[in-house]
């Protein structure tokens, strides 16, 4: 019988998704689909301490704005907590773990202890026969607690002296000594499991093929090992893929939910607002990412595909994912190149979608009808290559939209000479004449007159330019002269002229 490849994303709703977390969400995704098989979503709510209202509702819109689509419903974990009773007892009944009485007071001494005598004290089979459990206490002790209700966790009993080995899909080969392994605790004092028991039986139970998680779970992977083997599943374990961290943009360190707010990018995927302190941190929907770029983005951080493509669909990604390349090395994030890919993914948007909602921003600002629809169409063709983001059009653009009343100055009182008035009003009176006013007959009746002038046209284009929008960079010059048309151009000159002579009177 052949499995069928199954993923799960299994975030705790501790706060939003980090985008580490969505890559990850991402990679699990891409894995299943490559393979024809299954993704699904679980909530790992078991720790009530650190519980956010919200941030449920949060992964799971951010995942719907990435694209990220699971193919069940969600599983919470708290709606069967019977089961992960069920199993750590049926671990203590074998052997394999153990009740643990100890109070925080006696584990912060023996800690202290170690400290003073220069060790980390870890819980595990060399100490715990100094400790308060039921491995160190009579059966008739344990039995008195237990009725009597003292607090007390469940605990893995690791072996002492093996050698536990499993195969990570990133890190290959993986050998650690049990003796390196604590007894971590598999049921809180409150009947809650924790991560390590929960994930290890859901997994098992929903038939995962594929634990793809982060690097920060690769140290307890081998007591998820001993419980596989403790609980009889050994044959069926799941393979693990570990991923790599991403970095703040200058490597040092991990990048942090604070960092956005510190560098000024989003490392959130939608807005997020603190339930408790009404906090908010802007996501890169908020900052005017397409998902596809955002996508296209995190894919790449952590996973290359061997090949010297860079823009990828979702589909593309599908195609093209394989765990082999993903790195081991830690990522980069670095938020030149998130810019960069949107404006991949500007360019890739059809120019009439890009003009509906420039249009729509441009009636909110100038009012309706101001600009015809052939007009902003026009414009979009001549700021997409410009910019970024859509937001960056109606800004960069505005002296496409807005009559000058500022001109450079700067670039005025160096290259403005007192030959030129002759020149642009030569200019006028041949625009004036052109029939096909289009881009490449303007640029020829402009070079013509200025050679008719004695003029270099090089000498006299951007101030054409500063006359026409006030600026002295911007889009390309002719083709958006054909986009103002003869009325509106001449009307632009007249008026920058208007300024100029006003400017330079004493020039003569
Ligand atoms: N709840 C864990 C986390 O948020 C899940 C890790 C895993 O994927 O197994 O990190």
């Amino acid at each position: 019988m052949t499995t069928s490849v199954r993923t799960r994303f299994a975030p705790s709703p501790t706060g939003p998704l980090h985008i580490g977390g969505v890559r990850t969400a991402l990679y699990a995704y891409l894995f299943a689909r490559k393979h024809g098989g299954e993704f699904l979503l679980r909530i790992e709510d078991t720790d009530r301490k650190r519980f956010v209202e919200g941030a449920e509702d949060y992964i799971v819109e951010s995942l719907k704005w990435c694209g990220i689509q699971p193919d069940k419903p969600s599983a919470r974990q708290s709606d069967d907590l019977a089961i992960y009773r069920r199993e750590a007892e049926r671990l203590v009944t074998e052997g394999n773990a153990y009740l643990a009485f100890d109070t925080p007071g006696e584990l912060e001494a023996v800690r202290l202890e170690a400290t003073a005598a220069g060790e980390t004290f870890t819980y595990d089979h060399s100490t715990r026969m100094k400790l308060s459990n039921s491995l160190t206490l009579s059966a008739d002790e344990v039995k008195n607690k237990v009725r009597s209700g003292d607090p007390c966790v469940v605990r893995l009993k690791v072996p002492a002296g093996q050698e536990i080995r499993f195969t990570d899909l990133v890190r290959q080969e993986v050998s650690v000594l049990s003796d390196r392994v604590d007894d971590k605790v598999l049921l809180k004092s409150d009947g809650m499991p924790t991560y390590h028991l929960a994930h290890v039986i859901d997994d098992h139970l929903s038939g995962i093929t594929h634990v793809i998680r982060g690097e920060e779970w690769l140290p307890s992977a081998p007591a998820h090992v001993l419980l596989y083997r403790f609980l009889g599943w050994e044959d069926q374990m799941p393979e693990f893929a570990h991923l790599p961290l991403i970095l703040k943009p200058d490597g040092k360190g991990k990048l942090s939910k604070r960092d956005g707010d510190r560098m000024g990018f989003p490392v959130f995927p939608i807005r997020w607002k603190d339930p408790q302190t009404s906090e908010k941190f802007e996501g890169f929907r908020e900052a005017g990412y397409y998902p596809e770029s955002f996508i296209n983005m995190l894919a790449l951080l952590g996973w290359n595909p061997g090949t010297d493509q860079e823009v990828f669909t979702m589909e593309e990604l599908i195609g093209a994912f394989s765990v082999n390349h993903i790195h081991k090395a830690p990522a980069r994030f670095d938020p030149d190149k998130a810019r960069w890919f949107n404006a991949q993914w500007l360019q890739r948007r059809p120019d009439h979608d890009l003009a509906e909602r420039l249009g729509a921003t441009l009636e909110k600002k100038y009012g309706m009808d101001s600009f015809t629809p052939e007009f902003i169409l026009g414009c979009v063709r001549l700021l997409k290559p410009r910019v970024q983001f859509e937001y960056e059009m109606p800004v960069t653009g505005s002296y496409l939209f807005e009559h000058p009343v500022h001109f450079d100055d700067k670039v005025l009182d160096k290259k403005w000479k007192a030959g030129f008035q002759p020149f642009f009003e030569s200019l006028v009176g041949a625009f004036n004449k052109t029939e096909t006013f289009n881009a490449s007959s303007l640029e020829e009746v402009f070079r013509a007159t200025a050679e008719s002038h004695e003029l270099k046209p090089g000498k006299v284009l951007q101030l054409l330019r500063v006359l026409v929008t006030g600026e002295s960079g911007g889009v390309d010059l002719f083709p958006m002269l054909e986009l103002f048309g003869k009325e509106k151009t001449l009307k632009r000159l007249a008026n920058g002229l208007a300024y100029v002579s006003a400017k330079f009177v004493d020039h003569g």
